[in-house]
C-alpha cells in the first residue's frame, strides 16, 4: 500500500500521483501534493481569459457572445459586468447584468476591466 492521501472531495482511496499532483480517478479532482497543509477553503484562484486574478467586486467585460441558459437572449461580446462575486463550480462568476438579471458566467469568457 502507498501512503497517498484519500481524495479530499469524495474520500476515494484510489488516488494516484502524477508529478506534483494527486489525482482522484473517481471524481477527477486534482490537487497539489506540495500544499498538503493548506486547509483554507478560500484558496481557489479564479482567473480571467488573460490570466489576471479576479476578486469579488471586480468589473469584467464579456469577451465572447454567450447564450443565456434558459432563454433565447445572447449576452453580447463587450458587455460590462460590475461587481462580480466568485463562486464554486463550473460557472465561477455570479453577477447581475442589466437587462438580464442574476446569472453565472465562466471566468474564461471574461476579462478584467
Ligand atoms: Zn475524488
Amino acid at each position: 500500500m502507498s501512503n497517498l492521501p484519500n481524495c479530499p472531495e469524495c474520500n476515494s482511496e484510489y488516488t494516484y500521483e502524477d508529478r506534483s499532483l494527486f489525482i482522484c480517478p473517481e471524481c477527477a479532482h486534482e490537487w497539489s501534493s506540495e500544499s498538503e497543509t493548506v486547509s483554507n477553503e478560500d484558496v481557489k484562484v479564479v482567473k480571467d481569459a488573460n490570466g489576471n486574478v479576479l476578486q469579488d467586486g471586480d468589473s469584467v467585460t464579456v469577451i465572447k457572445d454567450l447564450k443565456v441558459k434558459g432563454s433565447s437572449s445572447v449576452l453580447k461580446i463587450g458587455t460590462k459586468v460590475k461587481n462580480i462575486r466568485l463562486v464554486e463550480g463550473d460557472h465561477d462568476i455570479d453577477c447581475k447584468i442589466d437587462g438580464f438579471g442574476a446569472m453565472k458566467l465562466k471566468s474564461e469568457f471574461v476579462k478584467k476591466n
